[in-house]
């Protein structure tokens, strides 16, 4: 065999493709070895006395030409750690290349020798695991939001069992102290005004622990809940009546948008009324300082797909994919939320409020009501506006087996006291 087809033939079994440009004659190709028409799907025969730019894309050829300049300019050789070249078929093949400068004595022309290795799997299968990594980190983060959840879930419990034992031993007293200040009232000095103030005190101050105990034992007991198909309009209208002596009193403008043809809730009318009462006068309380008091209440049905999109909301495990659900929320122009409390308005006591004005336990049983209906609660601000969203999303399904039988016609309705005026 010849020196040269031995030197052929080697070049054409190396699992490499080497290629070779001669600098002084426009850089077109005198080299093309097998494998180099492997990666490049492009046969020597139609490479040979061929530059870059007949063969490849403008950019990838322009490319390919400032790196052979920079390695004739500078006369070493120089690493390309990634190229990418893409083939006739449109796939993208990766490489990774050496280019040297070599000076032929002989025939006194001046050559880039490339040598590419093809890093193509390496590449996808890197891409793949950062796909996988980048999966995992969702997933932990989700997993991590889920035991904060839990923990928070386990907290309330242990408050809730805590405040159910409070509750049962402070209750009676508190009834002989209510009874106590009556019989005292009856026998007062007329003449004694002092008399008379200390005992409104006295009876203030035993109200104000009775509905603290009252809303503890609210917040504490696991009732069933007894569910029925409403109309979510019925409810507010309702509800716009048990309130319109505070809404008249603080001059608070209520607008109502609900959408045509909401499809029916599956609502505990009672419990879901107190939610609603709560929602509606923390918006009152939460614009005690603004002129014009608005209170806007907005339904509209939403397919859960679009919510959790929308919403970033959690999928409840009544929800399925797909599912219609209903958006109820209550916005007003108030004093919105303090940057460092949103973190804080659903725990068990915590009020921003004047003493007598807030026990802190409105929003927390109200959540715990809007869960019990596989619901979601959240309160934040307005995106464009000053003030505050309480936002319900509600399933439209009555899933089974959760549900006590509907028809309970008996209206006991726990409406927070502390929040409505004397
Ligand atoms: P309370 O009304 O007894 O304070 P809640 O649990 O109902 O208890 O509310 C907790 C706190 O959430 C309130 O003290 C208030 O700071 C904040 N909050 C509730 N609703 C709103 C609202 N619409 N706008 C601004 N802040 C609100």
């Amino acid at each position: 065999m010849e020196e040269h087809s031995i030197v052929e033939s080697v070049l054409d079994n190396l699992p490499v493709a080497v290629f070779a440009k001669d600098a002084t004659d426009g850089f077109r190709f005198i080299l093309w070895n097998k494998k180099q028409e492997e990666v490049t799907t492009i046969r020597a025969s139609k490479a040979l006395g061929k530059a870059d730019h007949d063969l490849f894309s403008q950019d990838s050829a322009d490319y390919f030409r400032s790196v052979d300049e920079a390695v004739i300019k500078r006369g070493k050789l120089m690493k390309v750690p990634e190229e990418i070249i893409e083939t006739k078929n449109g796939r993208e093949v990766h490489l990774r290349t050496v280019k040297i400068p070599v000076h032929d004595k002989e025939t006194g022309r001046l050559l880039v020798v490339g040598i590419s290795e093809d890093i193509t799997e390496q590449v996808k299968s890197l891409e793949q695991l950062e796909r996988l990594n980048r999966h995992l980190v969702a997933t932990n983060k989700e997993l991590q939001e889920t035991q904060m959840q839990l923990i928070q879930a386990e907290k309330l419990e242990s408050i809730g069992r805590l405040a159910a034992g409070v509750a049962h031993e402070v209750k009676n007293p508190l009834a002989l102290l209510l009874l106590g200040v009556d019989y005292l009232s009856e026998g007062i000095d007329p003449d004694d005004p002092n008399i008379a103030t200390i005992l409104k005190q006295m009876r203030d101050a035993v109200d104000r622990a009775d509905r603290i105990v009252r809303g503890l034992v609210d917040f504490s007991s696991q009732r069933s809940l007894s569910r029925e198909a409403t109309r979510l309009s019925l409810i507010i209208e309702e509800v716009l009546l048990l309130v319109k002596h505070e809404l008249t009193r603080s001059n608070t403008q209520v607008t109502v948008e609900i959408e045509k043809d909401l499809p029916f809730v599956y609502l505990d009318m009672s419990k879901f009324e107190q939610v609603l009462i709560n929602l509606i006068i923390n918006a009152v309380h939460a614009m005690s300082k603004v002129e014009n008091r608005r209170i806007k209440i907005k339904a509209r049905s939403e397919s859960l797909d679009e919510v959790i999109k929308n919403e970033g909301a959690r999928k409840r495990e009544v929800f399925r994919t797909g599912d219609q659900v209903v958006i109820l929320e209550i916005i007003d122009n108030g004093c919105g939320i303090a940057a460092g409390d949103a973190g804080r308005l659903f725990d068990p006591f915590f009020t921003t409020k004047a003493t007598g004005l807030g026990t802190g336990l409105g929003l927390s049983v109200a959540r715990r009501i809007v869960e019990l209906h596989g619901g979601e609660l959240t309160l934040r601000n307005r995106s464009l506006n000053r003030g505050a969203i309480a936002r319900l999303i509600l399933p439209t399904k009555l899933e089974t087996g959760k549900v006590t039988p509907p028809i309970n016609s008996s209206k006991e309705i726990d409406i927070p006291k502390e929040k409505l005026s004397p």
